[in-house]
């Protein structure tokens, strides 16, 4: 294990302590990563600073400087920290958090990393297993699964083999549904909880579980190593192109700015 894996390794243990981030940090800063390390710093200050107020750009108090500084960073690094198809918010309210499109992973960038994720279930297990190994995931939320409403239960259905349940937002699909805790009531096909937070909160434990068992590390297996941006004439960015480590180029068109 390298050193920058193993410093990487002691911040994807324990997500709550800023110390392993800001020792991460400082490796990057001395291996040629500055901004990025200067962005850890800025979000680990950010969340032991005074609440938000509504004071104007031009504030100089420090929550202020530091959320101005968040904001350089991210408009000008998101796509080389945050890779498609991650796609980096700053608040879990941002509009790629609550319903990013297929393909797209919404991640809210908290203290340095991704930290709650929003994607579909497909786009998960295409990408959930690199994600977890670059980043402290602590939250998942599935855009296209709802648990159903049955009798003031929420309940979470397998999707058998035959593949008859397809289309229906409650069931959830082998390989994550065994990971599921929660009762199984009646038939072993079904996962009770006694709210619908409970079940989602189960859910995105299975997720990141199955993310983190995969045996054989899949990182994102491409990087962005240059960007191009297309502008209209109110410099408004229209689309992004990504040339990749691989030689391929990819798209993302009509990304709004991270927020
Ligand atoms: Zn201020």
């Amino acid at each position: 294990m390298t050193e920058h894996d193993a410093l990487l390794a002691a911040v994807l243990a324990d997500p709550e302590d800023d110390l392993p981030r800001l020792v991460y940090a400082d490796w990057l800063e001395e291996n040629g990563q500055g901004e990025l390390a200067e962005f850890i710093r800025v979000q680990c200050e950010m969340g032991r600073a005074p609440k938000r107020h509504g004071a104007g750009a031009f504030c100089q108090c420090r929550r202020c400087v530091l959320y101005r500084r968040e904001c350089e960073l991210l408009d000008e690094y998101a796509y080389l920290w945050f890779p498609p198809p991650l796609v980096a918010c700053l608040s879990p309210a941002g509009t790629h958090f609550r319903v990013p499109t297929p393909g797209m992973v919404g991640a809210h960038v908290t203290r340095g990393f991704a930290g709650h994720i929003a994607c579909t279930l497909a786009d998960w297990l295409s990408v959930g297993p690199a994600v977890v190994r670059s980043h402290p995931v602590t939250s998942v939320v599935l855009t296209d699964r709802e648990p159903d409403d049955n009798g003031g239960a929420a309940v979470w259905w397998f999707s058998d083999a035959t593949g008859r349940s397809d289309g229906t937002s409650a069931f959830v699909r082998d390989p994550i549904f065994y990971l599921l805790a929660g009762h199984a009531a009646g038939f072993r096909n079904s996962r009770y909880y006694p709210t619908r937070e409970a079940a989602l909160s189960a859910l995105s434990a299975a997720l990141i579980a199955w993310a983190k068992s995969q045996p054989h590390p899949a990182r994102l297996s491409a990087t962005p190593v240059s960007v191009d941006l297309t502008h209209d004439a109110d410099r408004t960015v229209t689309s992004i192109a990504f040339r990749m480590s691989d030689g391929g180029t990819r798209h993302v068109p009509d990304m709004p700015p991270p927020g």
